[in-house]
């Protein structure tokens, strides 16, 4: 028996791993306190990769002759790579490499390919998928509180405030462990509040359901700020004591009257006071953002917003209330604080502070004028792909950008202007069949590693069974990798001991690991960070006293609605949102291959009205055109959406093709929820342009 965690999303629910016979069984893990052995049906079925026909179990090379993949040995391999790179460096300089991570990696493997990247290579091209995830919501904590850590409190506080708005938040079908939180909530006489395009089965869920026009949450957020200032509601004293910038806030926020937010929203000014009114009279408020919020070209202005709400009524730092982010990916906590970010060094450092790289620089034994400066955010370092300029050869760990990158068709092209694509997976993914070499590593389960939850918990992955014969660990083939490049320092493959040289990296920055063990851990059910010390015992909350910037104040961040950057006009007159369901995870290209997972494909969701418009009827074959591509799929047509929007779940091929690559300022988040659609249905769509229905 092993007691390890789930291998998807941020919850990390724990669970044991039990083996009869040839078979590995998931059990509940009763004592972890995040799921309480609760598991949503992924959980149940997270081991059905295990001995899947399709796991890759030997490297691949494409034949130069045939254009095919051909099973090759790992020197033979790692040797071409590593050559091939070094021709690359040469020819091109150290930026011609690019190195792509993601946020299912574990921290030991994020802070070991950062470390890649930036002492064996010396390249500054990295960045990972998480960019796309929920950056919009760090820059904004970070920029507001002065630290970004999803939860600045554990998940189970949710039971204890007395009303908890949940913005662009769908974790009954996430995450839906978490969902009983909610439920507790309820039955301990609190009010939850979600507010989305979509009514969800967390909206079922809720007291006050909102449902504004996709891309309005921020003037939304600006319409409460108004009315809790007009009614006098702002806690002067928090504010005095504990924050600068409210003025400002108070200022933007005058424009902001419930009719005009109805106007520009869709949700009606009644319902706007009486949100209002309701945060107003409780005592404790929580506000949680999500995707849906966040992932927008204004997602940080729009979390902003929200903090202004949320400081506004005095909660962060308050027990059982205040502001958080609903991490979405495995580790997208972990993997945005150890270094596979482009401006970032372990520890939540930035690369371009002296004192930074200097301590950093010292643990890997290199001078820190080697480290390079700081480089192109995810989308950017794709779209910057075989260019003049662009990196040549891109190494990818833990991602499937051809599914899950905006404007997909365009980086696919990119991906094919390279001189070199690795790709290493545990499956034959979109991008792994793209590329030049393919390297099988290990997955969940076959491996040992931490990840850090949506609270900050620092948890344990257990190894629990031998690899596959033939797989080697991605800190194994970084370890290779490394040294066929000719790094000057040696890197471990052992994941307790590059935890330990994690934990030195990040000691005295935001993110503090310098006490964490592997014991600890599992003695204590994980490890709230900052935790700088053996004798320290972690931080399960934040900010009771002080905010992380200097002076211990929080910021309010004055801020303006300039709408989605794509809007409906005649020729696109529909909002396209895109988003998850419940039996699939990210790109899918573990969760599409589980056999107990259902897999029906994607689906475009209407409303009824729209259904009757366009003549389709439920399960009708549509197309949804954007500016960027199109897509065929069945209509699914439901009364839970809004009229003018449309919904396409992205674990499959092809709702990447639509969405709109326009970035956000301060995050890089490209703005994946909302751009402008047309619907028609196929035949129809077929008739117009003379191709086959
Ligand atoms: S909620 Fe997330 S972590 Fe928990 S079982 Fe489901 S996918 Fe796994």
């Amino acid at each position: 028996m092993t007691d390890t965690h789930c291998p998807y999303c941020s919850l990390q629910c724990g669970m044991t791993l039990e083996r009869r016979g040839r078979v590995l069984e998931v059990q509940p893990w009763a004592e972890f306190p995040v799921n309480e052995g609760t598991l949503c049906r992924k959980g149940w079925t997270a081991t059905g990769l295990r001995g899947h026909r399709e796991r890759l179990t030997t490297p691949l090379v494409r034949d130069r002759g045939t254009g095919e993949l051909r099973a090759a040995g790992w020197d033979e391999a790692l040797d071409l790579v590593a050559g091939r790179l070094r021709e690359l460096r040469t020819a091109y300089g150290a930026d011609a490499v690019g190195v792509f991570g993601g946020g299912g990696l574990t921290n030991e493997k994020a802070y070991q390919l950062g470390k890649l990247a930036r002492v064996a290579l010396g390249t500054s091209q990295v960045d990972y998928n998480g960019r796309w995830c929920m950056s919009s919501a760090a820059s904004a904590a970070n920029r507001a509180l002065g630290i970004d850590r999803g939860l600045p409190f554990p998940l189970v506080d949710v039971e204890h405030t007395d009303v908890l708005v949940l913005v662009g938040s769908n974790l009954a079908e996430t995450m839906p462990p978490a969902a009983r939180h909610l439920d507790r909530l309820r039955a301990n006489g609190g009010h939850v509040v979600v507010i989305d395009p979509r009514r969800t089965p967390t909206a079922d869920r809720a007291d006050t359901f909102l449902q504004p026009v996709p891309g309005t949450d921020l003037p939304l957020a600006l319409g409460v700020l108004h009315l809790l200032d007009a009614m006098g509601a702002v806690d002067e004293e928090y504010v005095e004591a504990r924050t600068t910038g409210w003025d400002d806030v108070r200022r933007s926020a005058a424009a902001w009257w419930p009719e005009r937010v109805e106007r520009v929203t869709g949700v009606p000014a009644t319902s706007v006071r009486a949100l209002a009114t309701l945060l107003a009279g409780a005592d404790r408020v929580m506000v949680l953002t999500a995707r849906g919020a966040e992932q927008h070209a204004q997602g940080t202005d729009t979390v902003l917003a929200w903090i202004d709400v949320a400081l506004a009524l005095g909660m962060p730092g308050k027990e059982h209330a205040g502001y958080g982010c609903l991490t979405g990916q495995g580790n997208g906590q972990g993997g945005r604080e150890h270094g596979q970010k482009a401006d970032q060094l372990p520890g939540y450092r930035m690369i371009d502070d002296p004192a930074a790289r200097e301590h950093v620089a010292a643990v890997w034994g290199v001078p820190p004028e080697s480290l390079p400066g700081r480089g192109r955010s995810a989308y950017e370092l794709l779209d910057a792909l075989g260019t003049d300029g662009g990196p040549k050869a891109l190494l990818v760990f833990g991602s499937n950008i051809v599914v899950s990158a905006p404007n997909a068709t365009h980086v696919a092209s990119r991906l094919a202007d390279l001189d070199l694509l690795v790709v290493a997976d545990i499956v034959m993914s979109e991008t792994a069949a793209l590329a030049d070499v393919v390297l099988p590593v290990t997955q969940w389960a076959e491996e040992s590693g931490t990840m850090t939850n949506l609270e900050g918990r620092v948890i344990l992955r257990q190894q629990a069974v031998a690899p596959p014969a033939g797989v080697r660990s991605d800190l194994d083939v970084i370890a290779g990798l490394a040294a066929r490049v000719g790094s000057p320092v040696a890197f471990s493959t052992d994941p307790e001991e590059v935890f330990a040289e994690l934990g030195r990296a990040s000691s005295g920055g935001r993110a503090d690991y310098a006490g964490i063990t592997y014991d600890r851990i599992r003695d204590e059910h994980g490890v709230f960070w900052p935790c700088p010390s053996a004798d320290h015992p972690g931080t399960p909350r934040l900010f009771g006293s002080s905010f992380a910037h200097d002076d211990g104040r929080a910021r309010f961040v004055a801020v303006q609605h300039r709408g989605p950057a794509e809007p409906v006009d005649a020729a696109y007159p529909l909002h396209l949102t895109t988003g998850r369901v419940l039996g699939q995870y990210q790109s899918g290209a573990q969760t599409r291959r589980v056999r107990e997972l259902v897999d029906d494909g994607p689906f475009v969701e209407l409303h009824p009205m729209l259904a009757q418009r366009i003549g389709a009827y439920d399960g009708e074959p549509v197309v949804i055109t954007t500016r960027r591509g199109e897509l065929r799929a069945p209509a699914r047509v439901v009364d839970t959406i809004r009229p003018d929007t449309v919904f396409v779940p992205f674990h499959w091929v092809g709702a990447n093709r639509l969405t709109n690559d326009a970035l956000d300022p301060a995050s890089r988040m490209p703005e994946f929820k909302v751009c402008a659609c047309a619907v028609a249905v196929a035949a129809r769509a077929a008739e117009r342009t003379g191709t086959p229905a």
